[in-house]
């Protein structure tokens, strides 16, 4: 009979820690109620103890999202694991994840502890949290440069004090298959009690070996296995949880002895969203979600495929969802119809929150004649981040061309306020920067600037994604309209209101440790 592996979702921890990823609890929630949609089994949503935000945004999703675990991180601390506690003992499936590292090099010049104290502390740790619920994760950081002996020590006490997870990453991305495949099986031979609990893995994609390292531990005996939507996580990432679950089931005549329970039609969804609120585009490349992975280019593939798609294709777009069914609205459709494809999109609203979007999407209607599902979600994914609006935008004009001093004229509403300025710049978005910075005081950094037809046609909506920096803050602000310039100004504004949000909020970064 195949064997359950349990998908651990880490998108939200793992993947919150990329640089300019950084969600707020919104943003986090959504995804996590996609993630619930999709059905992954396991939900790590934040570190508790690293900032009141995060404590914030995990709380609301232990108290909100049903049906996966979740859980949250801890180091082998007290103060943590209170943290931790704290904020997921509201869900009706809450687990503690305690990390701890194994290796020589973390013990020596990381905790500057010899190894025996180490493992007194994780024994303690485990003991600690059991207090507060049963269900315990316990990480041994940077397991593929550890000592075999030690590491079966370590995990036969942690097992012994009360752990019923076990988990084994290659923090740094170093492993490759063979031998990761090996330590996972010498781990299931040498360990005595380890039937007494599930063996999991987390693998890194520092040499592009994650999912790899991830389905060769699945064949030695790992049960759980820790990915991320768009591999996006920790430098090159972790292992991308669409590709380990389109692989399974691609290739189910090799891995017939396993199986999972996600929803493959969903998988599309969660990887637009995830990109869309992190502000981390897709490469085109990228295996199973890239705007390429169902292109056929080459005239010998074209051929070939319009014969029989089975000749160049092993995935189709439809497995993931991602050619659901187009529904066009226009300006003359009534809010029934919009209501209903925001439903079949998987947004519910309120009555005035859905008041507040219709007025937006006739707008959009306005400029544009079709309005697809696409425009729908980017609105909408424009929208929550605009909960927490400070200033809004009134009015912008810009001039700009070959010959002319690129001009702007900005009006923002702050409260019942309305400043108006006009500046020039480099160029008309430059300007109306300019402008911007001149009504509330900041200057931030602009970092990185991206822009996506989120349709097709000249008339599409376009999405802006940048990142500001100011104050040692990295923030992602996004934007959309048929206007590049305005959705540029609507992407600044968005990252502004985020800086005069979060300023206060006192969020010194992150525990040192990471597994
Ligand atoms: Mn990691």
């Amino acid at each position: 009979m195949a064997e359950k592996i349990m998908i651990f979702d880490s998108t939200l921890r793992d993947g919150d820690q990329a640089p300019g990823a950084k969600l707020n609890s919104e943003e986090k929630l959504k995804i996590a109620k996609q993630l619930a949609k999709l059905n992954v089994d396991v939900i790590e949503c934040g570190i508790p103890i690293s900032s009141p935000g995060d404590f914030k945004a995990v709380q609301q999703i232990a108290r909100v999202v049903k049906g996966p675990v979740i859980t949250a991180l801890a180091r082998a601390m007290k103060a943590d694991i209170d943290a931790a506690w704290e904020a997921i003992k509201d869900s009706p499936r809450p687990r503690i994840h305690i990390i701890l590292s194994s290796s020589p090099i973390h013990m020596q010049y990381q905790l500057r502890k010899n190894p025996e104290i180490v493992l007194k502390m994780g024994v303690e740790a485990v003991k600690y949290a059991k207090q507060y619920t049963a269900d315990i994760q316990y990480s041994l950081v940077d397991a593929t440069r550890s000592e075999l002996d030690y590491m079966c020590r370590v995990i036969e006490a942690v097992i012994n004090a009360g752990a019923t997870v076990v988990n084994i990453p290659d923090t740094v991305g170093f492993a490759v298959p063979e031998q990761f495949g090996g330590l996972i099986r010498n781990i299931m031979n040498r360990v005595p009690n380890i039937d007494k609990a599930t063996v999991s893995v987390h693998c890194h994609n520092d040499l592009g070996l994650a999912v790899a390292n991830s389905l060769i531990a699945m064949q030695n005996g790992a049960r759980q296995i820790e990915c991320n939507i768009n591999g996006i996580g920790e430098r090159a990432g972790n292992a991308a949880l669409e590709e380990i679950v389109v692989a399974m089931l691609i290739r189910n005549d090799f891995f017939q002895k396993y199986y999972h329970e996600i929803k493959m039609d969903e998988i599309y969804k969660t990887s637009r969203l995830v990109s869309s609120l992190m502000g981390i585009p897709i490469p085109v490349n990228k295996a199973v979600v890239g705007a390429n992975a169902f292109v056929h280019s080459a005239g010998v593939h074209q051929d070939g495929v319009l014969k029989n798609t089975a000749t160049y294709e092993i995935i189709n777009a439809e497995l993931i969802g991602g050619k659901a069914a187009q529904m066009v609205l226009t300006a003359h459709s009534g809010r029934h119809a919009v209501y209903h494809q925001l439903q079949e999109l998987g947004f519910s609203l309120t009555e005035d929150e859905f008041e507040e979007f219709y007025t937006r999407f006739l707008e959009l209607a306005d400029k544009k004649k079709e309005v697809f599902s696409d425009d729908l979600e980017a609105l909408m994914n424009e929208k929550i981040t605009y909960t927490e609006t400070v200033y809004s935008l009134e009015y912008l004009q810009t001039v700009g061309g070959s010959k002319s001093i690129p001009a702007a004229i900005v009006k923002l509403r702050k409260d019942n306020e309305v400043y108006v300025e006009m500046q020039t710049g480099a160029g008309p978005l430059d300007a109306a920067y300019n402008a911007i910075d001149k009504i509330t005081g900041f200057q931030p950094r602009l970092e990185n600037y991206n822009l996506r037809g989120v349709t097709e046609g000249r008339d599409a909506l376009g999405e802006v994604s940048i990142t500001l920096r100011y104050d040692n803050r990295t923030i992602v602000g996004r934007g959309t309209s048929t206007d590049i310039i305005e959705a540029s100004v609507r992407a600044y504004l968005n990252g502004l209101n985020k800086l005069l949000v979060l300023r206060g909020d006192n969020d010194n970064g992150r525990p040192d440790e990471k597994s």
